[in-house]
């Protein structure tokens, strides 16, 4: 997801109403409206009032219903209350006329899929496929709106932003996806990041932990954390990499990267004073720090400090690994061959 914050509502409650509303159209207004509760409302603090006829008092989104292109014409509050604001097309006679020529199921979805991706818009949210280039020519489209603004979450090819997302039409061929109107698991961050969650708590923005698994595949969000200076180990021992960081106060965890912070430990030592090893093979990690006398280990880190070696070297001029394939971490020290004492 990518969007500029200029663009995003400074609010959480979003009237809606329509220019026109002949009861001609009523099921498909009825499907925009549970299309828009389903995805953008459902996922986020936002909520999306009104759905009525446009009165004299407007609202914040004003939709138009005609046989165009469906597109906002401008993003995110800057189309607060602008007559026209956003255009839906329920018939497709002149516009994406495929949509009429599959049978009703397929022209909801077309209607469905384009109103979440214009709401998408409307929130503030760009073209995903903007981010890329040299894409293939069924969605290297037009650029619509600022490539720019940030990344809100790591490129989403499964967005509904993004016009990449493919399907298999039913000729067999590949397409865009035109019909799947369903948010993408990043979609649902990327709403979150920027609106808050649905029961109201808010996610920080701009902090995120990403893994690559294998380091081959993409990068993807295990969580949401303005902390940065951390440490990895395994400290309960049950095959998952936690996530550790201490504040100068306590030692926390957040196990597997994926839990709330747990507390570990009272300890002022930082992160800079520390190494991270399981010094006894018991399978859980263990926390190293130097005095500059002595090496001390906390095992699991939860045990109190024990002595474990008298030397002067500091736990930044250390690295850990097992070089002797005991199941125990060694520690390893490079002087840099410039005096030897
Ligand atoms: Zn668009």
């Amino acid at each position: 997801m990518t969007g500029d914050d200029s663009d995003f509502w400074k609010k959480a409650r979003i009237s809606v109403c329509w220019e026109s509303a002949p009861a001609s159209q009523q099921m498909e207004r009825a499907w925009v409206k549970d299309a828009i509760e389903q995805t953008w409302q459902k996922y986020s603090n936002l909520s999306f009032t009104g759905w009525r006829r446009c009165t004299s008092k407007g609202a914040n989104i004003r939709i138009k219903v005609k046989d165009i292109g469906a597109k906002v014409i401008r993003f995110g509050d800057n189309i607060d209350n602008v007559r026209d604001g956003m255009f839906l097309n329920f018939t497709f006679k002149r516009w994406a006329t495929f949509c009429s020529q599959y049978g009703e199921s397929y022209r909801e979805g077309c209607i469905r899929a384009n109103a979440v991706h214009e709401f998408g818009h409307a929130l503030g949210f760009s073209h995903e496929h903007n981010r890329v280039e040299g894409l293939p020519s069924f969605c290297d489209q037009e650029t619509q709106g600022t490539s720019g603004g940030y990344y809100i979450t790591p490129y989403d090819l499964a967005s509904v932003m993004n016009y990449c997302r493919t399907a298999i039409k039913p000729d067999g061929t590949q397409e865009r996806q035109y019909i799947d109107w369903q948010l993408s698991a990043l979609d649902i961050i990327g709403v979150q990041k920027v609106y808050g969650r649905a029961d109201g708590s808010w996610i920080p923005r701009g902090g995120s932990w990403y893994v690559s698994s294998g380091g081959t595949e993409p990068l993807s969000i295990l969580n949401f954390s303005g902390r940065s200076a951390l440490g990895l180990g395994d400290f309960n021992g049950d095959g998952y990499s936690d996530v550790f960081h201490a504040n100068g106060q306590r030692w926390d965890v957040s196990y597997g990267g994926r839990t709330r912070w747990k507390r570990l430990k009272g300890s002022k030592i930082k992160i800079s004073s520390l190494r991270f090893g399981d010094f006894n093979g018991d399978k859980k990690t263990d926390v190293l720090r130097s005095n500059g006398t002595h090496w001390y280990v906390s095992w699991g880190g939860k045990s109190k400090w024990k002595k474990i070696r008298k030397s002067a070297l500091e736990a930044k001029q250390l690295q850990i690994a097992d070089f002797n394939g005991d199941g125990k971490d060694d520690v390893f020290y490079a002087n840099g061959n410039i005096f030897v004492d």
